[in-house]
């Protein structure tokens, strides 16, 4: 038998708007409005009293939707790790980028030179040549670009080593065509998940002594940061409160995760700034063997690679195993009659790649399905 005409839906919305939670299709990423807001409003506040702009990681959401309520909220703009997550930002109306990476090849920095004849674009270099690339592609486009010298501030990923090879970069950039020097990008993102606060808080402090010597020799030298950027959801108190940093980049606030949940605060309690807000729905699938039950939400559907989900609303429930497309998850005897197709909430691990795996938030509010928002950033970052 041939195959006759048949129209496949790609990117299936799992609900529409006014549906109820138990109408919504799995898996799916459900996201519980009035916490989201509530996360918003308190990295918000937190940011504005420490006097330090907020600049949130869009990486972790993916969705002009969101980076649009952050901006109400009070954000300067947001930060993105590739250009085409700044491409639909702009898209999306957000008019102020920050490229919180080095981007590298000449299909990528002419998209993003091209880009900024469209919004305010930043990113971050720490070679001389890729500076070159940047000033060409501009000039080619007539668009300005704000450049970032990344500081290794003890990351060990990109970023130059010191204050000295700062200011050789930031010389370059301020002499090269189309380019405009605007600060630093110091990110310590190995000091997020340091369980104790007094292990964040030395390897910030260590990065802040860092940043105020390399903007004195910048300042020495007639060229002044206009920012220095940084700061995770781990850490985002000391940045802001360092007198050095002018701006926080959190991103993972906005859901919180269970890597998150881990953290322990200055008072020795878990980390509870930010509630979860982002949860995958989830049927269960199998209830063959006593004791088990298998789900729909696998690697597919939830990234574990920072630790296995856990159940939010069901009690003595104990997710051990993701493959593809099961979860397999043990039941106390407690655990209450969870029967194939009954559905549950569970909290990611890592909530940034979990996100990835997905087409759509859907936003609830109470039982109600209130919204659906496109990740239009989703995928590898092409
Ligand atoms: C991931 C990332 C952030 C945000 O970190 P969270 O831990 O999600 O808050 C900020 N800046 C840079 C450069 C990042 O890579």
């Amino acid at each position: 038998m041939s195959v006759r005409s048949y129209k496949f839906v790609s990117a299936r919305r799992p609900a529409e708007v006014g549906a109820s939670i138990a109408d919504v299709d799995t898996p799916a990423l459900l996201l519980d409005l009035d916490a989201f807001e509530r996360n918003l409003h308190r990295m918000a506040r937190e940011a504005s009293r420490a006097g330090v702009s907020l600049r949130p990681h869009a990486k972790t959401h993916k969705s002009p939707a969101i980076a649009l309520r952050q901006i109400e909220h009070g954000a300067v703009g947001v930060c993105c790790q590739t250009v085409s997550e700044a491409e639909s930002m702009v898209a999306g109306g957000v008019a102020d980028v920050l490229v919180s990476n080095e981007i590298v090849g000449r299909t990528k920095i002419d998209r993003l030179a091209a880009l900024a004849r469209h919004a305010r674009i930043a990113v971050c270099v720490d070679d001389d040549a890729n500076v070159a690339e940047l000033s060409s592609a501009a000039q080619v486009h007539d668009s300005i670009l704000d450049v970032l010298v990344e500081l290794d501030v003890g990351a060990r990923r990109c970023g130059v080593p010191d204050a000295r090879a700062v200011l050789r970069l930031a010389r370059l950039i301020a002499t090269s065509p189309n380019l405009r020097f605007a600060g630093l990008q110091a990110y310590q993102g190995r000091a997020q998940h340091l369980r104790e606060y007094a292990a964040r808080r030395t390897a910030i402090d260590a990065a802040v002594t860092c940043c105020r010597e390399t903007r004195d020799l910048l300042d020495h030298n007639d060229l002044r940061c206009k920012v220095i950027t940084g700061g995770g959801t781990g850490t985002y108190t000391c940045e802001a409160g360092s007198g050095v940093y002018t701006e926080v980049q959190p991103g993972s606030y906005v859901f919180m995760d269970i890597d998150y949940g881990l953290n322990r605060t200055a008072a020795d309690e878990p980390f509870r700034d930010f509630e979860h807000s982002l949860f995958v729905l989830t049927s269960v699938m199998s209830r063959v063997r006593p004791g088990v039950a298998v789900v729909d939400a696998g690697l597919k559907a939830l990234a574990v690679d920072c630790g296995l989900p856990q159940a939010a609303t069901v009690r003595g429930i104990c997710y051990i195993r993701a493959s593809d497309e099961h979860g397999t998850m043990t039941l106390s005897p407690d655990a209450g009659a969870l029967g194939r197709g009954d559905k549950m909430m569970l909290i990611p691990g890592h909530c940034d790649p979990t996100v990835n795996l997905h087409e759509w938030y859907v936003g609830v509010r109470g039982n109600r399905v209130e919204a659906l928002w496109p990740i239009t950033a989703r995928g590898p970052g092409l």
